[in-house]
């Protein structure tokens, strides 16, 4: 089965895809492996964890059986707001209507309407916008009685439908990031071996802290997400960078918390930044939205795509496409073919990264950027280096070379976590003698696969003396014999 790991790594820029019913069976998750998928997406604001342990399963025996590093990724839903059911499921309203809503369950008329925010009344001030349906209902607040009442006037919109989805970009919202049910969520993704964890709605770097403790707290090493969606994560954008491990644009309810059009300008100024600070970043939502129903993407969908690559994006994200569309194989597909384009034509825009001095690991950082950059000058067909916790995998890859990054590793998880990550792709190695013979071997090991050739150059890392396991701090030009 050694095809398939080509097929995966194949590219510089991953692709994340969210399991759903369309894609939760084996046959169905391996065909999208097959298909390019590097990491799947376990969307927890859907399905029991019964139904998430299978699919949990059936991708760690797809690691096994085909001896691929496919990642995990289980997203948090956050503190999501919805309205409840309404009279035959949906509510005409008109402009000028005055709505009130509650937070005690009901089914929805004109007179009171469920809202599943406790703290609404409390939260929201007189004039903030509340916006339903991704922003396809736009209402006001007219007034609340700070306890469990708000009355609202429709300022535009005509059909509310059963269930939808809340925005408060005004409100400056009280509940923690964590809900109860994530809570619950969270204790059952601890018992998994499960590379990331998403957390929804991040307002500010202590959010992110605050999962990590109670990772850390599970002695677990999930490493975090922070979902930007909220106009307070923008404000606070460098300290939850520094914070997190990750970062994923979520455009679809950032798009209706901020002005819409102001998303390509925040995408391309969040993916800088992540990548200046060695931070692996996800571009999400709509990116083949049209694949949910239709064979092939549209023009805009294309171009879409292509601009995340075009913008370094670490990673680029499947939703509905892969959960619940009718094609989630071509989805796939179609989206490898757009990135591979795209990469053709990408150089990184803007200034490289650059060690910082004032860091305790400014001489192994320094190190990590000069190899990718010796690997260019010197027209390298690889780099390769050694990872515990895949700190010289995220140094490397920030660079954005152009040879292919290859991490050996001896912890599959490690290495299933960094299928993530730009650039890199990911060999189990577990024999570690000598730095010598570690050297050769992982050279072997890319010959043997069809990487490289007799004649290439590589730029070998790695860390000496070898089983001391320091951070990188060895450099190595070697031709291949
Ligand atoms: P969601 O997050 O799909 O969990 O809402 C992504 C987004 O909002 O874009
Ligand atoms: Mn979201």
């Amino acid at each position: 089965m050694a095809p398939l790991i080509h097929v995966i790594n194949h590219q510089k820029t991953k692709i994340l895809a969210t399991v759903g019913p369309a894609s939760s069976s084996k046959e169905a998750l391996l065909d999208l492996v097959q298909a390019g998928v590097n990491v799947f997406r376990l969307n927890f604001s859907h399905g029991a964890h019964s139904e998430h342990q299978k699919v949990i399963d059936n991708i760690l025996e797809i690691n096994e059986q085909y001896k691929v590093h496919v990642g995990i990724l289980a997203d948090l839903q956050g503190p999501k707001l919805r309205v409840g059911k309404m009279e035959n499921n949906g509510l005409e309203i008109s402009q000028g209507d005055i709505l009130t809503f509650v937070n005690e369950e009901c089914i929805g008329t004109k007179e009171k309407i469920y809202m599943s925010y406790e703290r609404f009344a409390s939260d929201v001030k007189v004039g903030e916008k509340v916006l339903v349906d991704d922003g396809k209902i736009v209402l006001e607040v007219i007034s609340t009685n700070k306890i469990n009442e708000v009355k609202l006037m429709v300022l535009f919109g005509s059909l509310l439908s059963s269930n939808k989805g809340v925005n408060l970009p005004d409100t400056v919202v009280s509940q923690p990031s964590l809900t109860e049910k994530d809570l619950e969520d969270l204790d059952y993704v601890l018992t998994q071996p499960v590379n990331w964890i998403a957390l929804s709605f991040v307002r500010e770097a202590r959010d992110v802290r605050d999962l990590q403790k109670r990772i850390k707290a599970k002695k677990h090493i999930a490493k975090v997400v922070a979902k930007i969606e909220k106009p307070e994560a923008i404000t606070n954008i460098k300290e939850i960078i520094k914070a997190t491990d990750a970062i994923m644009i979520a455009r679809g309810d950032l798009g209706v918390e901020i002005p819409i059009e102001k998303l390509p300008a925040l995408q391309k100024m969040i993916i800088a930044k992540c990548i200046q600070k060695a931070k692996p970043v996800i571009v999400a939502t709509q990116m083949m939205e049209s694949m949910i129903t239709n064979p092939s993407p549209t023009r805009a969908e294309v171009t879409d795509v292509a601009n995340a690559v075009l913008d370094g994006t670490d990673a680029v994200m499947l939703s509905g496409e892969t959960a619940v569309g009718n094609h989630p194989g071509l989805v796939v597909e179609a989206m490898r073919r757009i990135i591979g384009e795209a990469e053709a034509h990408f150089y990184l825009q803007g200034k490289r990264p650059a060690p910082d001095p004032d860091s305790d690991t400014f001489l192994s950082d320094t190190l990590c950027i000069h190899a990718p950059q010796m690997a260019e000058s010197v027209n390298a067909k690889a780099i390769l280096g050694l990872t515990v916790n895949g700190y010289t995998a995220f140094k490397m890859s920030a660079y954005r070379p152009k040879p292919d990054i290859h991490i050996f590793s001896d912890k599959p998880y490690m290495l299933n976590t960094l299928s993530l990550v730009w650039g890199v792709t990911c060999h189990l190695y577990t024999k570690f003698t000598t730095t010598d013979e570690t050297i050769e071997d992982v050279n072997q090991i890319l010959v043997d696969e069809g990487i490289v050739q007799t004649g290439d150059i590589v730029i070998n890392t790695g860390s000496m003396p070898l089983h001391k396991r320091f951070r990188t701090n060895m450099l190595k030009i070697t031709i291949i014999e």
